[in-house]
């Protein structure tokens, strides 16, 4: 999961990616609101936490032009103890949850995993489902109905799956992938995608499920069940 943090406090918003980071997503920093609202715009973010006073667009700001753009993915507002109307306000614009500053970033973390469970309907049981297909968010287990077995999937394959599965049915292209699994400044190279694409589709087949990842000449790939 790819996580935007737009905090202008500089110690905090560093603090934030480095936590996230060693807590296995990947995330990204800004420091004003136009510079958040720019990156949303990539749509390559899952999450994205967000101060509400900010320079040159605050939170709610940002909040209410990306909610516009139809840009849905969680918010989490970041707030002072004495802003409580922008809190309410925030709510009323699509904010998903919201922090109150100073906060552990335990804290935090059970935050983003109730919204990401949330929009993306992981059961209780941890698993992301798409047809016969289950993928546990938290073991890396991939498992299908069909035959009943299951396979472990590596950090970066888990990414690569867990992006198809969000998206089944559309296409996505190499460098949509490469973005949100290997992030911007990767040195990484297009057919790395090429590569772990191999190696998801192997797992798919020896869990034996319906879902195969069908390659879309010149643009890219995308899940969907066998015709
Ligand atoms: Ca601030």
């Amino acid at each position: 999961m790819n996580i935007l943090v737009v905090e202008d406090e500089k110690g905090l918003r560093e603090a934030l990616v480095k936590s996230l980071t060693d807590e296995g997503y990947m995330a990204e920093g800004a420091a004003d609101g136009q510079d958040g609202l720019d990156l949303i715009r990539t749509g390559v973010y899952d999450l994205v936490v967000l101060d509400i006073m900010l320079p040159k667009k605050n939170g709610l700001e940002v909040l209410s032009a990306m909610r516009a753009e139809s840009f849905d993915m969680p918010v989490i507002l970041l707030t002072a103890r004495s802003q409580l109307q922008d809190k309410i306000g925030g709510m009323d614009r699509g904010a998903d949850d919201y922090l109150t500053k100073p906060f552990e970033m335990e804290e935090l973390f059970a935050r983003i995993r109730m919204v990401s469970r949330r929009v993306h309907k992981v059961a209780v049981d941890h698993n992301l489902r798409v047809g016969d297909l289950a993928l546990n968010v938290q073991s890396y287990e991939l498992s299908s109905t069909q035959k009943g077995r299951s396979v472990k999937l590596g950090a970066k394959e888990f990414q690569l799956l867990e992006y198809l599965m969000h998206n089944p049915g559309m296409v996505l292209s190499r460098e949509q992938i490469t973005e949100k699994v290997w992030g911007f400044d990767s040195e990484a190279e297009y057919n790395n995608v090429d590569v772990y694409i191999s190696f998801v589709r192997k797992k798919l087949q020896f869990v034996g499920t319906k879902m195969k990842i069908q390659s879309v000449r010149g643009v890219g790939y995308k899940l969907q069940e066998e015709q």
